[in-house]
């Protein structure tokens, strides 16, 4: 295994040796081909912001790959407007171009609005749904037609090890053990209109991508997103920070440990074919995808 933590670096090496984490990671899961057409989701945060600078200074090195960038606005006030802000200055210096979408355009109703509605609204269908469960679903899926529409080939997301190694725990608390093997730095193919999402940062923990950031200078928004404590992921930070912090690589560990195990949970999981929403036409395993049932629960579209 690679050492992922407690090196005895300088500054500079270290900064370094997360660029060379991330690069390793891309050559490993094969991430990336030299003329890709690559679409990084920055939402202004550390992670995502990072990624954008990794990705801008590696690209260079591939004449015929492109990079550009996208950032979902969920209408979160007072959060996601300073974010934006960072997306757009960090985009604007590294001469990435840059797209912005929202829930609102796409959905006809920002995050607020839908938490206000959830509040109102407890049915059995959105009974136990925090505004991240919402936020979660209606993202990936407007960065899935950002990217389409944009004509790139691969979606870059700033999923680190910490995300990871929480979301391994969160199947398992709720009792979908064979989603795990839908956590994976590449994620299929298996419809015409999904985007390949991939996770350059899957390896890195936070931690040491804060450090990066601020080593580097990079701007960003540091305030959390005020939803961010209503999810029980919150809850798995603080155990595996704990678990971290007594024993060092628990994170690490982890995320190697399910990879070894991938096959078999891969097997186990029928490969569902994915077929066509009958609301929204976007790909689905159900006859209407995730998004419109949420958003047809709390009667919104
Ligand atoms: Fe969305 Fe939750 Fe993240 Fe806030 S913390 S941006 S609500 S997923
Ligand atoms: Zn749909």
């Amino acid at each position: 295994m690679r050492p992922y933590s407690g090196e005895k670096l300088c500054a500079k090496c270290f900064t370094k040796s997360i660029e060379d984490k991330a690069r390793a990671t891309i050559a490993n899961y094969k991430m990336f081909q030299h003329d890709d057409k690559i679409m990084v989701a920055v939402s202004g945060g550390k992670d995502s912001t990072t990624l954008l600078h990794i990705l801008e200074k590696l690209e260079g090195n591939f004449p015929k790959s492109s990079l550009c960038a996208v950032t979902v606005d969920e209408g979160i006030k007072g959060y996601r407007d300073e974010a934006l802000k960072f997306a757009v200055k960090n985009c604007r210096k590294l001469n990435v171009e840059h797209t912005i979408t929202s829930f609102k355009d796409l959905f006809g109703v920002k995050l607020d609005e839908l938490v206000k509605t959830i509040q109102k609204t407890r049915t059995d269908e959105t009974r136990g749904l925090t505004p991240c469960a919402y936020c979660g679903v209606l993202r990936r899926r407007a960065l899935n037609v950002a990217a389409r529409e944009a004509g790139v080939n691969k979606l870059a997301t700033a999923h680190n090890l910490d995300d990871e190694t929480q979301t391994i725990l969160l199947n398992l608390l709720h009792g979908d053990a064979l989603r795990i093997a839908r956590v994976n730095p590449v994620l299929a193919k298996n419809h015409p209109k999904l985007v390949q999402r991939v996770k350059p940062l899957c390896e890195v923990p936070e931690r040491e991508i804060a450090f990066y950031a601020f080593q580097k200078r990079i701007k960003f928004q540091s305030i959390p997103c005020p939803y961010a404590s209503t999810a029980l992921r919150n809850d798995m930070r603080i155990i595996l920070n704990r678990m971290e912090e007594k024993h060092s690589g628990t994170k690490f560990t982890l995320f190697k440990s399910i990879e070894k195990i991938k096959p078999a949970l891969e097997k186990m999981a029928n490969e569902t074919k994915l077929r066509e929403c009958k609301s929204c036409g976007e790909p689905t395993v159900d006859d209407i995808c995730k998004t419109c049932q949420m958003l047809q629960a709390l009667d919104v579209v």
